[in-house]
């Protein structure tokens, strides 16, 4: 299953796969964008899971996920602009679609873990 799954080698986190302890990075689907880490033994690891750890471990990997979506929308949109140049709309047009949900999952995911950062000094709990 493993198999249409991209490892993002070289953005290794400080996570280790809860299988094998092998470091974890990210890994990005090929056809649709799940969030995902896994381990080169081919453990795939859901953020669910992660986020059971401790906040601030969540925090960088929310970060990181964040940083490879957006090399992603920089790739996506630099080859739109090649294959429109290139006459082929079709394809541009659908990598610019790529590009509006991606942009639209990080807005969400820094929404969603980012923003909300705690005063200091003041423990929620
Ligand atoms: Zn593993």
């Amino acid at each position: 299953m493993t198999s249409n799954w991209e490892l993002h080698r070289g953005e290794a986190t400080r996570f280790s796969c809860p299988s094998c302890r092998e470091s974890l990075v990210p890994v990005s689907a090929l056809d649709r964008f799940a969030f995902a880490f896994g381990c080169s033994a081919g453990h795939v690891v859901g953020l669910g899971e992660l986020f059971d750890r401790q906040s601030a471990e969540m925090r960088d990997c929310v970060e990181l996920l964040i940083a490879t979506w957006e090399k992603s929308i920089r790739q996506m949109v630099e080859g739109a602009e090649i294959a429109s140049r290139h006459g082929s709309q079709d394809l541009s047009d659908r990598l610019r679609g790529r590009v509006v949900v991606l942009e639209a999952q990080v807005a969400l995911f820094r929404e969603t873990f980012l923003k909300s950062d705690p005063e200091p000094g003041i423990s929620p709990r």
